[in-house]
C-alpha cells in the first residue's frame, strides 16, 4: 500500500447531488471539526472533530437494548426519550451496533483518502454531464489539509472539478497544501464587524479577512484557484443587516478582490432536527425563512456597495405570501411557501 492509500481523515458524511457548493451537480464531502462555533450553524453536528452519538427518536422503538449494553452506563430511558450523558460517553459505537432500528448513529467516521475517491468517482458522469464536481466542506476542511490536498490532487489526476469551501480561519500553511488542487475557492464573510463577529462565531473576523487578501494574491500569483466566490449567511437577527452587507461590499470593492460570484444564503431552519438529536437547543429555533422582498432589498444594498453588480445574488429558500387559497368559508387567505430562488434569470 502506498503513502497516499493511508491517510485518514474524520469524515462527517458525503451528500450527492449538491447544488448549491459551486457549478453543476456536486458531491459534497462534509469533513468533522471547525474553527468556528456560529451560533446559526446548520451542521452542529460537524463543530466537533471527535465522533458523537446521536439519536433518532422517529426510528426508536423503546427496547432499551442499547441502555443494557453500554458499558459507560451512558445511556439512560426516560420518558420514551434516550438520554445520552455526553460526559461519560466514549463514542465507543456499541450501542449503535446493537440496536435493531438504526436509531443509534454514530457520526465521524475514519476514512481514508482511497476510500473517498472511490466513493466519488462513481459520480464522475453527473458531474461531466453537468459542470459539476466535487466540494470539500465542514466543519473546516483545513483543519485536515494534508488529508483534503491528497483527496483533491486525486480529483485533479482524474479531470474532476474541485471547490474548497472555508471559513477563512486557519493558517496559512493549510491553505498553501490545498490550494495548487483547487479550481474554486468558497469563502464566507459572514459579519464586518469584528465585535459582532467575535458574538456570533466564537472569534474576532481579522485573521479572516486578511487570509482573504493573501489567497487572493495566492490566486493571481499561482493561476490557482482559478475562482473565488464569496458568501455571507444572511442570519436574521444577526448578520442579516444592511450596515453589514454594506460593510462586507466596501471591504470587497476597496480591495480589489473582483469575486466571480458574491452570494447572499438565506437562513433556513431545516438543522432544527440535527439539533434535537445532539441533544442541544438551537438559538434559532423559533426563526422562520425570511421573505424574498428582505433577501431582494439586502441584494440591492450589495450591488450599490462598489461590487460588480453582475456577479451578486442570492439564494436560499424564502417564504412568500404570493399564493392566496380558499378557506373552507371562501375567504382568500395568503399561504407561506418556500421557493428556492435568487438566481438570475437566465439561471433559474
Ligand atoms: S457509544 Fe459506547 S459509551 Fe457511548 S453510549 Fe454508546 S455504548 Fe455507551
Ligand atoms: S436500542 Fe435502539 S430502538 Fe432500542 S431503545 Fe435503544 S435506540 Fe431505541
Amino acid at each position: 500500500m502506498t503513502e497516499k492509500n493511508i491517510i485518514n481523515g474524520r469524515l462527517l458524511e458525503i451528500q450527492r447531488m449538491s447544488t448549491e457548493d459551486g457549478p453543476g451537480i456536486r458531491t459534497t464531502i462534509f469533513l468533522k471539526g471547525c474553527t468556528l462555533h456560529c451560533s446559526w450553524c446548520h451542521n452542529p453536528e460537524s463543530i466537533s472533530p471527535k465522533p458523537q452519538l446521536q439519536w433518532l427518536k422517529s426510528n426508536c422503538i423503546g427496547c432499551q437494548l442499547c441502555v443494557a449494553a453500554c458499558p459507560n452506563n451512558s445511556l439512560s430511558y426516560i420518558d420514551n426519550q434516550i438520554i445520552i450523558d455526553r460526559n461519560i460517553c466514549e463514542a465507543c459505537g456499541i450501542c449503535v451496533e446493537e440496536c435493531p432500528t438504526g436509531a443509534l448513529e454514530m457520526m465521524g467516521q475514519e476514512i481514508t483518502v482511497e476510500e473517498v475517491v472511490q466513493e466519488v468517482l462513481k459520480d464522475k458522469a453527473y458531474f461531466e454531464k453537468s459542470g459539476g464536481g466535487i466540494t470539500v466542506s465542514g466543519g473546516e476542511p483545513t483543519l485536515q489539509a494534508g488529508f483534503v490536498a491528497e483527496f483533491m490532487k486525486r480529483m485533479k489526476e482524474n479531470d474532476i472539478h474541485t471547490a474548497l469551501d472555508t471559513c477563512g480561519l486557519a493558517p496559512a500553511a493549510a491553505y498553501e497544501k490545498i490550494l495548487p488542487y483547487t479550481d474554486l475557492l468558497l469563502y464566507d464573510i459572514k459579519e464586518i464587524d469584528s465585535n459582532k463577529h467575535k458574538e456570533f462565531t466564537g472569534s474576532s473576523n481579522e485573521k479572516i479577512l486578511n487570509n482573504l487578501l493573501t489567497l487572493s494574491e495566492w490566486m493571481k500569483i499561482h493561476g490557482s484557484p482559478k475562482a473565488l466566490w464569496i458568501r455571507t449567511p444572511i442570519i436574521p437577527d444577526a448578520t442579516g443587516t444592511e450596515e453589514n452587507i454594506a460593510g462586507i461590499g466596501q471591504f470587497i470593492a476597496k480591495n480589489n478582490l473582483h469575486p466571480d460570484r458574491w452570494e447572499l444564503c438565506a437562513f433556513n431552519n431545516l438543522c432544527n432536527d440535527k439539533y434535537q438529536r445532539l441533544g442541544q437547543k438551537w438559538t434559532f429555533e423559533k426563526y422562520g425563512l425570511l421573505s424574498a422582498d428582505e433577501m431582494e432589498q439586502l441584494t440591492e444594498i450589495a450591488k450599490n456597495s462598489g461590487v460588480n453588480r453582475e456577479n451578486i445574488l442570492w439564494t436560499g429558500s424564502v417564504k412568500t405570501k404570493e399564493k392566496i387559497i380558499l378557506t373552507k368559508d371562501n375567504e382568500p387567505k395568503p399561504v407561506d411557501y418556500c421557493r428556492i430562488t435568487g438566481l438570475p434569470d437566465e439561471e433559474s
